[in-house]
């Protein structure tokens, strides 16, 4: 079996990894040089978009910014799962916020802006504390403005003209304006839906964000109730998209309630943790969806914790001594900021792996994971 993956980073990477197993094998299509690659291999290529559909028995995404001419291009092969249309979802925060409200699932009130006076009106309707988040092309909090005082909104209304001027297609963006929410905790679920509608989900998992970035993921035995509601939205908007494939959900936790922030259709870094602390990791469930295999179980086999590298491509090698501590690195060119690579951690019980992990955060410099430790440090006071 052949899988395509849109998209050749570490997700794709990721993919081959957990497909090789299952006798799959995965090549990937780099968007920027529209060719196919190996994904454990760049510099291994196999022709353009045409030969990899033509190889491909299934193909998928690693990320939603796909061009449409793409998508519609694997679509008429019959081989794209999720559908174009899931993809394009996920890459366009107005039709990402219709399919919840068709879905009748809790989310931030919003608005949709692309002029001066629609910003005007919807600080009116809305109130403020607001959130601005570009329509197209917004990932890692880029594209976004927060607006605290009405005196703002002149500058923060230039920014956003210019940021549209700046976008390849100005005409088709715009602006979603959403309440500020005054959550508790940031938590996601992860879950994976068959072409017959069967679904497995991973448990509610905590993350942790550093200036905007997925910094920490935490997967605890924990909150049955919490979990159970997210799956209910969960199933409400993967079988409204009629979803085939690993899709994510972020959410903002309000007391006991939970309002959804974003989906991914996709596979998610708050969904690496699976590799080592869940009976079939999110890659593997995610071509088993997309190739028409049973799903795998997404059981919490143990308590994990995920750590981003970001920017560096090494961390001290004493890390590897901690006990059920696994390096997972994307080989990558180093820059800044850059998702290089993530450390899973694993323990028996929630409270030896927040322990680990303060463990674990004590041995990495502090400069690129700046406020790991105290992180620990809080959860460790809660468990
Ligand atoms: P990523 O790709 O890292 O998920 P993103 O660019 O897709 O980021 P969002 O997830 O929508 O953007 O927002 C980034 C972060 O900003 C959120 O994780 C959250 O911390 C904060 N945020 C976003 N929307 C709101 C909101 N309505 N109220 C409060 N905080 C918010
Ligand atoms: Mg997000």
């Amino acid at each position: 079996m052949n899988v395509l993956v849109l998209g050749a980073g570490q997700l794709a990477r990721m993919m081959a990894l957990a497909s090789k197993p299952l006798n799959v094998n995965v090549r990937a299509y780099d968007v920027g040089s529209r060719t196919v690659v190996d994904p454990l291999n760049l510099a291994q290529s196999y022709g353009d978009l045409a030969e990899g559909i033509a190889f491909a028995d299934a193909i998928t995404a690693e990320f939603e910014h796909i061009a449409h001419d793409v998508l519609a291009q694997c679509e008429a092969s019959g081989k794209l799962h999720p559908s174009s249309q899931a993809i394009k979802t996920g890459g366009d925060r107005r039709l990402e916020k219709g399919v919840l409200e068709q879905c009748g699932v809790a989310n931030a009130q919003h608005k949709i802006i692309t002029t001066e006076q629609d910003f005007a009106d919807a600080i009116s309707e809305l109130g403020l504390p607001l959130i601005l988040k570009s329509a197209l092309a917004g990932y890692d909090g880029k594209g976004q403005w927060r607006i605290k005082d009405a005196s703002q909104a002149a500058d923060i209304w230039k920014d956003i003209e210019a940021f549209f001027a700046g976008a390849n297609e100005p005409a088709a963006q715009a602006v979603v304006a959403e309440q500020m929410v005054p959550f508790d905790r940031e938590v996601s679920l992860v879950g994976a839906r068959d072409a017959k509608g069967n679904t497995q989900v991973y448990p509610l998992v905590e993350n942790h964000h550093t200036d905007g970035v997925l910094t920490v993921t935490v997967a605890l035995a924990q909150n049955e109730a919490l979990t159970a509601q997210a799956k209910a939205m969960f199933d409400k908007v993967a079988d409204a998209l009629n979803y085939v494939g690993v899709l994510a959900i972020e959410f903002f936790q309000v007391g006991e309630q939970l309002l959804v922030n974003e989906i991914a259709p996709r596979v998610h870094n708050s969904g690496h943790w699976t590799q080592q602390g869940a009976d079939t990791c999110q890659f593997e469930n995610h071509i088993r969806a997309t190739t028409g295999m049973p799903l795998g179980s997404g059981e919490l086999v143990r308590p994990t914790a995920m750590i981003n590298i970001l920017g560096e491509d090494e961390v001290p090698s004493e890390v590897l001594s901690v006990p059920s501590v696994h390096l997972h690195w994307y080989g990558k060119g180093k820059r800044a900021g850059r998702k290089m690579g993530h450390i899973n951690l694993s323990a028996d019980t929630n409270k030896a792996l927040v322990e680990r992990l303060y463990q674990v955060a004590q041995l990495l410099p502090s400069a690129a994971f700046e406020d790991i430790q105290q992180y620990a440090a809080e959860l460790a006071k809660k468990y």
